[in-house]
């Protein structure tokens, strides 16, 4: 039986699919067009198979491009041959390694588990605490008019949480944005900002100071990512939350933060970390620190997502607001059917075996720039 769950052979397809409609974000990143990502099958000797997926977020976000995560997983995989799933889950040894390309691999050894065992995810990572979890809808980078339009359109689709991209206007600007997107929604609306590194010290003060009295959800990531000492200053001066993105790739960094009184809540995002077991490491310290966690994503397609449904839907302590599950509907297309689990700006999780996904060869082979076989 033991050798029936080690892994005989690794895929891996790097791919590019459109996005629906250009999504610009802030200085630091411009405007993204495509989505990249890496999609990889683990094959176990007794057939069974496990979907992973790397969603590179370039050099001044994780640091991984499609072609380094092509690159780490080349150096990876053959040493993943013959290694044990049914260990690597229960061990952690996921935890060994970080980066999408490391995501990939563990949440295709969960996948493959859990299908071998005939039960989903979830299981393999705690109780279940929600069926399904609420997602946001993102705004892209522009003025409240575009802001209430987005919101507009997408409040028929059952959102109530969005999240305004900022970070490359004048902060008088951006002030006068986020007063006037919170004059105008609904009463039901959360509304939550993402600077995404764009902002100073003295600037992110300012927006704050100027924006204490509305009901902001939350304000991530308004300083560059390794300005720790900035973030802890900054929630002194403030009333709003401030939450943690490119902060925080790696588990020592969330404690980090925690020591230095640095955010209120924390992002995670299963490519970012590393995958589940990294993951789930920075919930269980976010947790013991009474802080909150936002399920976020990066532009990614359904294998990620569903790990990431999957790992949230274990957690107590979310932000009671929309997640980043939208992903995929920000896409021309996708490989997997993911999207057919959100209805009403919602996210149903599976109870089928594995991530519960169905992913199409047909869809990868469209999308595919290069093809890997190691094994
Ligand atoms: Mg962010």
């Amino acid at each position: 039986m033991e050798s029936a769950l080690e892994i005989i052979s690794i895929d891996y397809w790097p791919v590019q699919i459109p996005l629906a409609q250009p999504y610009h974000l802030s200085s630091v990143y411009g405007t993204l067009t495509h989505s990249d990502a890496v999609i990889l099958r683990v094959h176990l000797a007794n057939g069974a198979a496990g979907w992973g997926e790397a969603d590179p977020g370039g050099v001044k976000f994780d640091g991984y491009t499609l072609e380094t995560t092509c690159s780490a997983l080349a150096e990876l995989t053959p040493a993943m041959l013959g290694q044990n799933v049914a260990s690597w889950v229960e061990q952690g040894l996921g935890r060994q390694h970080l980066g999408a390309a490391a995501a990939a691999l563990d949440v295709a050894c969960y996948d493959a588990l859990a299908r071998v065992r005939q039960q989903p995810v979830w299981k393999l990572l705690g109780q279940k605490r929600h069926d399904g979890i609420d997602s946001l809808w993102p705004t892209s980078n522009g003025s409240a008019d575009d802001d209430l339009k987005v919101i507009e359109q997408y409040y028929q689709h059952g959102f109530r949480t969005y999240m305004l991209k900022m970070g490359d206007r004048p902060i008088e600007a951006e002030i006068e944005r986020t007063r006037q997107v919170l004059t105008d929604i609904a009463d039901d609306v959360i509304i939550m900002v993402d600077a995404n590194q764009g902002w100073s010290l003295a600037q992110a003060s300012e927006y704050v100071h100027a924006c204490n009295d509305l009901p902001l959800i939350l304000l991530e990531q308004p300083l560059p990512a390794d300005d720790i000492a900035g973030l802890s200053q900054l929630c002194g001066q403030t009333r709003i939350p401030i939450s943690v993105d490119e902060s925080i790739l790696r588990p020592d960094q969330v404690d980090e933060i925690i020591k230095a009184d640095a955010a209120d809540i924390f992002s995670i995002k299963i490519s970012k970390n590393g995958g589940l077991a990294n993951s789930l490491t920075i919930a269980n310290s976010v947790e013991q620190a009474g802080k909150r966690i936002l399920m976020n994503s990066m532009i990614e397609l359904g294998i990620t997502q569903a790990a990431s449904l999957h790992l949230g839907c274990t957690l107590d302590n979310l932000m009671p607001c929309g997640h980043a599950y939208m992903s995929t509907k920000r896409m021309a297309d996708d490989v997997t059917d993911f999207s057919s689990w959100l209805h009403n700006g919602r996210a149903h999780l599976s109870d089928r075996p594995g991530l519960g996904i169905e992913v199409s060869m047909e869809k990868i082979k469209q999308y595919q720039i290069g093809e890997f076989h190691v094994g």
